[in-house]
């Protein structure tokens, strides 16, 4: 075992309510600059519909992500680096500026006539596919939800495999992905090689760049800017444990529709004392393991089994995930007359309708209907079971017990879910100096723990990239860090002065 720590992220997708507030303060912290118009580190989607930049999602043409070779081992599927230079003057995988559009402006003379969303949406194709034509897309003009999409800092990042100068790497510390803006050369082999389409080209500066999770912030214990500003609280901010030795091994998974268990099985228990002793031994400091057993997003993926990840089918194993949406659901049940908070009603509804149920597990599973329909029933077997305590009544215990869950289990859910504050929202170990030194030390000799031979990544230089782990950031003094929660965190100029 060896186990590693990583800052993942959860986002409630009931409770997003598509107002972009998340990308305009990104966008004003990270990229309000020369190069980076078309740039959004955090976007939020309509979905269904063709994503940002326009159907990213399609792999069959843009190749981003892994697949699996003939022996069943991992390769990227844009090809090797070989492969890739001798394209580099034309890459048909790679995004041109028409493919991101400008997301703010409203086409008043194209709304009448224009291609409905859903038919852009490679998601939807899919699960056309799948379904074949008895059935009938009746739900899409009813259906819709909003998608707020980050980098997912994954623990498999083809972005980094795909980067021919060692410029992108994965922090041994924490798993956030970065980009060496001093050692990228403009090759925008990341571009291709990011799935989820999630690192951009800066044309001023001839560098990538992409989302940095705001690691001067998680360093300082705070939220990134993005979970900070969201009005509808759907962020959730917290410490995964993991075993760098089960990840190249969960990506090779053969089934694509296993990879979501296979990721699963990669987290470790931070109540386990075995994983606790072979953490300290690892050097993993005492505040994260302890973070971790309080980490909001632990309990949300593993323990209450609610969150999904975003396409695993790509292999990354991504970090951010997703509570999948109820309220379609709810939403087709009230528009029928029919009590959306009544258990009978949403556990019968959600096997009823079909279509998104379908579409949530091309997103989430891919195509795996079973997992989001417990997601689903969870949900709402804790609606019906808070209504009923709200209205004073006794709660059936067959409504917990038909999710697969104790009342008490539902309670504490909807408390993490529904009512929780900043801090247990957001549950971030700080960069402490001494852990800091000793990380930067402990990572110089051996690099990063998943950077060996035969690793997922091309050839020998592992899955990060050359180099990969050996670039910390400089040793944050006491003093600095005090100051920068200060200056983070004041309204005034003279709040953030020294006391
Ligand atoms: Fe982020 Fe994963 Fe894309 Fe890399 S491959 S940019 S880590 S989403
Ligand atoms: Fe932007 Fe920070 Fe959110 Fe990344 S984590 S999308 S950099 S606000």
């Amino acid at each position: 075992m060896r186990p590693m720590a990583q800052i993942a992220m959860v986002m409630n997708l009931d409770k997003c309510i598509g107002c972009h507030t998340c990308s305009v303060a990104c966008k004003q912290a990270w990229t309000d600059r020369r190069g980076m118009e078309h740039v959004w580190f955090n976007n939020v989607e309509t979905r269904p519909g063709p994503g940002y930049p326009r159907r990213y999602e399609d792999q069959e043409r843009w190749r981003g992500g892994w697949q699996l070779n003939r022996r069943g081992a991992l390769r990227l599927k844009a090809g090797g680096r070989l492969h890739k230079l001798a394209g580099i003057f034309a890459d048909p995988g790679l995004p041109e500026i028409e493919d991101y559009y400008e997301p703010w402006t409203c086409e008043y003379r194209d709304l009448a006539g224009a291609p409905a969303p859903y038919d852009l949406d490679p998601m939807v194709e899919r699960a056309r596919r799948r379904a074949s034509e008895q059935v009938r897309f009746a739900y899409e003009q009813t259906f819709m939800f909003y998608l707020p999409r980050i980098c997912e800092h994954c623990l498999n990042p083809s972005c980094v495999t795909a980067c021919p100068s060692g410029a992108m790497y994965k922090r041994a510390e924490d798993g956030i992905v970065l980009v060496d803006q001093d050692r990228c050369r403009g090759r925008r082999m990341c571009v291709t090689g990011c799935p989820y389409k999630k690192v951009y080209f800066n044309h001023a500066t001839g560098k990538a760049e992409k989302c940095t999770l705001c690691h001067p912030r998680i360093e300082a214990g705070l939220p990134t800017v993005c979970s900070e500003t969201c009005v509808g609280r759907l962020r959730y901010l917290g410490v995964i444990l993991y075993d760098a030795d089960r990840v190249t091994a969960a990506a090779e998974t053969k089934d694509e529709k296993a990879l979501y268990e296979a990721q699963l099985g990669v987290f470790l228990d931070p109540e386990d004392p075995a994983v606790r002793q072979a953490c300290a031994a690892a050097g993993i400091p005492d505040d994260w393991t302890e973070a971790a057993r309080r980490s909001p997003v632990h309990a949300l993926i593993s323990t209450y089994r609610v969150a999904l990840p975003l396409h695993p089918e790509y292999r990354t194993l991504p970090m951010v995930w997703y509570i999948p949406p109820l309220s379609p659901v709810v939403d087709a049940l009230s528009e029928t007359g029919h009590d959306g908070e009544d258990a009978d009603n949403l556990f019968a509804a959600i096997d009823t309708l079909r279509i998104p149920l379908a579409y949530l597990a091309e997103l989430f599973t891919a195509g795996d209907t079973a997992p989001v329909r417990a997601c689903l029933e969870k949900l709402a077997a804790m609606r019906s079971h808070m209504r009923a305590l709200d209205l004073g009544e006794q709660p059936a215990p067959a409504i917990a017990a038909a999710a697969g869950m104790r009342p008490e289990e539902i309670e504490a859910m909807y408390r993490l879910l529904a009512v929780a504050e900043y801090e247990d929202r957001y549950v971030i170990p700080t960069a402490a100096v001494g852990d800091a030194r000793r990380l930067e030390e402990s990572a110089l000799p051996d690099g990063c723990s998943l950077d060996f031979d035969g690793g997922p990544g091309m050839g020998g230089d592992g899955p990060f990239g050359r180099d990969a782990g050996r670039k910390l950031l400089p040793v944050v003094s006491v003093q600095n860090f005090h100051g920068l929660r200060r200056r983070q965190t004041a309204d005034t100029p003279d709040e953030a002065k020294e006391d």
